[in-house]
C-alpha cells in the first residue's frame, strides 16, 4: 500500500493513519504499487498462500502479518448449475464465509487494519450481516463493538451480534437512521466509524470476491456478473480488483458485463441507472424481505453507476415475491439454500436470458452473497408452522408440550 486516494477529488492522503470520509464526502481508496508488485507477485504464486482471502495479501493494506484477523473468510466454492438457467450460470456461494455472508472478507480487512493502526472501539450502521461479521471479528481481536441495527433485522443477525458480545441499539428506523446515530455519537464516545465506505478497509477484503472469480476460472473473467446491490461495495471492490490485475499482468481488459440487481421495494440504482444520472436518489419508504438491499441510498452509488455503464452491464430490479419463489426453486432444484439477495440475481439472469441482453453461451456468474440460514423470517412466509407458536418452536423439542 503506497496511499489513500479520494475518488471524488482524486486527494492523496498518507498510509499508516486513521481515515474516514474525505472532507468533500468522498470516499477514501487504498492504492498500491502495482508496477513494482507486478514483477514480485507472480499469478501462480497465490496458490502457495493460505487457503483464505489472505492468499491475496499483497494486493491487500495489511503491513504485518501479526495484524492479520482471520477466521477463514473467503475461497468460497463456485458452483455450477445443473438444472437452472442457461448451463452457463456459476454461483459464487459466499453463504459459506465465516457468519454465513460474505460481509466476512470486508470485516476481516478492516479489523485487522484497527489492530494494526491501534483502534479499539468500532461502531457499525447495519442491515444486518455486516453487524454480524464486525461482531465476530472484533471478538477474535478482543476490541469493543457497537452495533446499531433496524429493530426489524433478522433475528439470526441480532442473536449473533449478543453472542459475540457486542453493545447492540435496535433502531426504530432503517439503516440510514442508524448511520445518521452513529454519526453524531462517534466524537464524543471515541469510536470509529466501521460504516461501508465510511473507512476504507472493508472494500479491500471484499474485493477478494473478484480475485477469486479470476483464480477460479483460470484467469479469465465471465461475461456477465449478477450482484445484489445494497451499498454495492462488493461490486465496487470487484471491478477496482479487475483494474489491480490487469495492472499486474495477470488478466487482460476483457471486463464482464457488471448487472447490479435491487429489489423492486427498495432500488435507487435502478431508478438512477434508468434515468441516466450519476448518483441515485434516496429511495422513500424502502421496503423489501432481502433485508440487505434495504439501502435507500448507498454512498458509493456513483462509483457502482459507473461499474455498470463501463462494462456495459445493466441494473435490473426484482419483486420479493419473485426473489423468494427463485430461493426456494434454487434450494429444491440446485441443493443450494441461498440468501434472498443472491436468489433475487437468479430471477434478473433469467429474465436477461429470455430478453436477449444476455445470450446462452456466454458465461454467467452470480453472487449469493449469504446464506439462507440467516433469513428464517423471509423464508417463513412460504412455509409458516401455524401448529407451533414462538415458544412451541424451541420448547417442543425438549417438553412434553
Ligand atoms: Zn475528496
Amino acid at each position: 500500500m503506497t496511499h489513500l486516494e479520494c475518488s471524488l477529488c482524486s486527494r492523496k492522503y498518507p498510509a499508516g493513519q486513521i481515515a474516514n470520509l474525505c472532507p468533500c464526502g468522498g470516499p477514501l481508496l487504498v492504492r498500491y504499487d502495482l508496477a513494482r508488485l507486478k514483477g514480485a507477485w507472480p499469478r501462480d504464486a497465490v496458490a502457495k498462500g493460505p487457503d483464505s482471502m489472505w492468499r491475496y495479501a499483497p494486493a491487500l493494506p495489511v503491513q504485518k502479518a501479526e495484524s492479520v484477523v482471520s477466521l477463514g473468510e473467503g475461497m468460497t466454492p463456485l458452483l455450477r448449475l445443473r438444472r437452472i438457467g442457461s448451463g452457463n450460470i456459476l454461483l459464487k456461494d459466499e453463504g459459506l464465509n465465516p457468519t454465513g455472508s460474505f460481509k466476512a472478507r470486508g470485516l476481516s480487512c478492516a479489523i485487522s487494519m484497527c489492530v494494526e493502526l491501534g483502534i479499539r472501539k468500532l461502531a457499525i450502521p447495519s442491515a444486518g450481516n455486516a453487524a454480524s461479521a464486525l461482531a465476530a471479528y472484533a471478538a477474535a481481536a478482543g476490541l469493543e463493538a457497537h452495533i446499531f441495527m433496524p429493530q426489524d433485522v433478522p433475528q439470526a443477525n441480532y442473536l449473533e451480534c449478543e453472542a459475540y458480545g457486542a453493545r447492540v441499539t435496535l433502531v426504530d428506523g432503517l439503516i440510514s437512521d442508524c448511520g445518521r446515530i452513529v454519526a453524531e455519537r462517534r466524537e464524543a464516545e471515541g469510536w470509529f466509524d466501521v460504516s461501508t465506505l465510511k473507512e476504507p478497509y472493508r472494500i479491500e477484503g471484499k474485493k477478494t470476491m473478484g480475485y477469486e472469480v479470476a483464480e477460479q476460472l483460470g484467469w479469465e473473467l465471465p461475461d456477465a456478473i449478477f450482484y445484489p446491490t445494497g451499498g454495492g461495495v462488493g461490486m465496487i471492490g470487484m471491478w477496482k480488483a479487475f483494474a489491480e490485475m490487469e495492472a499486474l499482468g495477470w488478466i487482460g481488459a476483457k471486463r464482464p458485463k457488471m448487472i447490479a440487481v435491487q429489489a423492486e421495494g427498495c432500488q435507487p440504482v435502478v431508478r438512477a441507472f434508468d434515468a441516466g444520472e450519476a448518483r441515485s436518489q434516496f429511495y422513500a419508504g424502502a421496503a423489501t424481505v432481502a433485508a440487505g438491499l434495504r439501502v435507500p441510498k448507498p454512498l458509493g452509488d456513483f462509483l457502482v453507476l459507473n461499474a455498470v455503464r463501463e462494462s456495459g452491464g445493466t441494473a435490473v430490479a426484482v419483486s420479493d415475491a419473485e426473489l423468494i419463489d427463485a430461493g426456494i426453486r434454487l434450494a429444491t432444484r440446485e441443493g443450494i439454500f441461498a440468501a434472498p439477495e443472491g436468489a433475487a440475481c437468479i430471477v434478473a439472469a433469467e429474465r436477461l436470458l429470455e430478453n436477449g441482453f444476455l445470450k446462452p453461451d456466454e458465461r454467467i456468474v452470480i453472487y449469493n452473497t449469504g446464506s439462507g440460514l440467516k433469513y428464517p423470517e423471509a423464508y417463513s412466509t412460504r412455509f409458516p408452522r401455524t401448529a407451533a407458536g414462538e415458544t412451541d418452536k424451541l420448547g417442543g423439542l425438549i417438553t412434553p408440550r
